[in-house]
């Protein structure tokens, strides 16, 4: 099964344990909108490049389309199809006022230089333009997009449409960005853990916790939980990983990446390959990488007690299955990683009404609204006695439902 296909079969059982009509379950599952475009750029060396861009829009019942712009090979219709879907059910979960969207170029921005990114993102917003708006879809970044990405997006945009900082979040702190996302995911992944933890009468302090990926939401998330008080056993990147059972130093981790670019060669921990690492001595799991790194093939491996998925959809509906039997906790992606486009709302509040929220405020508000929606799905969970992730599509599919029904199908 691909992601989409297990997307869409939650959805159905959400649907089916609500008594959702059929014929507005039809309108949930499929996307209202996909956008492929050609991405045509010049080389520093003066070929011609030709890539594929995508902008898929997938529901807007409850507010504008809203999801990131992922930059990598892997870059399919079915796979940005199967996220922008996350979105909508993740904004749900928040209440935030936006729908679900998600794009992306199929191409590894390692292998091109600064100004062909740049010139590729401009070339692609510039084809997506008409799609996209402050109060129509708002891209925000995701795998291997980052502030300055954000940056070009505001700026390529504004070029048609004059000043429009509200158009993208994600943006640098110094354009219009907001102060705390950069590492809102990372920072909402230990709320949700915390009032999680909170239910079941446990503490973060002293936890072995190993997290996958260290990019934005991987390396926020070693940080935070470090500062938390939770032992960061493992971590890993594209490179390879590091392992240390007493906690490694993850502070030290992140400067060796600002000088480095990878994890390789650090001389913290001991090497650990990243297949080796879900399958760790640890009590909490952080998948905070890529899809699909969960499956039937290691999922009956996994020693964690929690897995919390900090990236999109990284265990198959397999895995979910044989995680569940073996009694391991998953806090489902559109629940735990919800805090980057929580954060992404307020950004879009504040370039809206032109005013700057202080970072103890954003902090503030994006604890309280995770520990919200921890509660919100707690709650859903003990009403139709499930998993949290079924209970988690239910609260989205019961949110989005209702609005799709008080607009009217007209
Ligand atoms: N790409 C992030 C996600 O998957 C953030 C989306 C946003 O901020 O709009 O949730």
């Amino acid at each position: 099964m691909s992601s989409l296909e297990y997307v869409q079969s939650y959805v159905r059982q959400a649907a089916q344990r609500l008594n959702i009509p059929d014929r507005i379950v039809r309108l949930l599952v499929n996307p209202d909108r996909t956008v492929k475009v050609e991405v045509a750029f010049e080389r520093d060396n003066g070929e011609v490049e030709t890539l594929t861009g995508y902008r898929v829009q997938h529901n807007n019942a409850r507010g504008p389309f809203k999801g990131g712009l992922r930059y990598h090979p892997t870059v399919d219709e079915n796979e940005v199809v199967a996220l922008a879907a996350l979105m909508t059910w993740k904004t749900a979960i928040v209440n935030v006022p936006f729908g679900g969207g998600k794009g992306g170029i199929a191409f590894d921005p390692d292998q091109y230089s600064p100004a062909e990114v740049e010139r590729a993102t401009r070339k692609f917003i510039s084809r997506i333009r008409e799609f996209i708006g402050p109060y129509t879809d708002i891209p925000a970044p995701d795998v291997n997009t980052n502030p300055q990405v954000m940056a070009w997006v505001m700026d390529e945009y504004s070029k048609y449409y004059g000043f429009q900082p509200a158009v993208v979040t994600g943006k640098p702190v110094e354009l219009h960005g907001s102060e705390g996302r950069l590492d809102a995911t990372g920072r909402g992944l230990l709320y949700v853990l915390r009032a999680y933890l909170e239910k079941v009468g446990g503490d973060l302090t002293g936890q072995r916790v190993a997290i996958q990926g260290f990019g934005n939401v991987g390396s926020f998330t070693a940080l935070r939980f470090y500062e938390a008080g939770a032992r960061v056993v493992a971590v890993s990147d594209v490179s390879g990983g590091l392992y240390r059972a007493d906690g490694l130093p993850v502070p030290r981790l992140i400067d060796w990446v600002q000088k480095h670019r990878l994890l390789k060669g650090c001389p913290e921990g001991d090497p650990i390959t990243n297949e080796r690492l879900l399958t760790l001595e640890c009590d909490i799991l952080v998948p905070a990488a890529l899809g699909n790194v969960l499956t039937k093939d290691n999922a009956a491996d996994v020693r964690a007690r929690i897995v919390l998925e900090g990236a999109n959809a990284p265990t198959t509906a397999e895995a979910d299955v044989i995680l569940q039997r073996r009694g391991v906790t998953v806090i489902p992606d559109i629940l735990a990683n919800a805090g980057g486009v929580t954060v992404s709302y307020f950004e879009w509040t504040q370039n809206l009404q032109q005013f700057r929220w202080p970072t103890a405020r954003v902090h503030a508000e994006l604890e309280s609204v995770m520990r919200q929606a921890l509660q919100d799905v707690w709650t859903m969970a003990e009403r139709l006695k499930c998993d949290l992730r079924m209970a988690a599509y239910a609260l989205a599919v019961g949110r989005v439902a209702r609005a799709t029904a008080l607009r009217g199908l007209q």
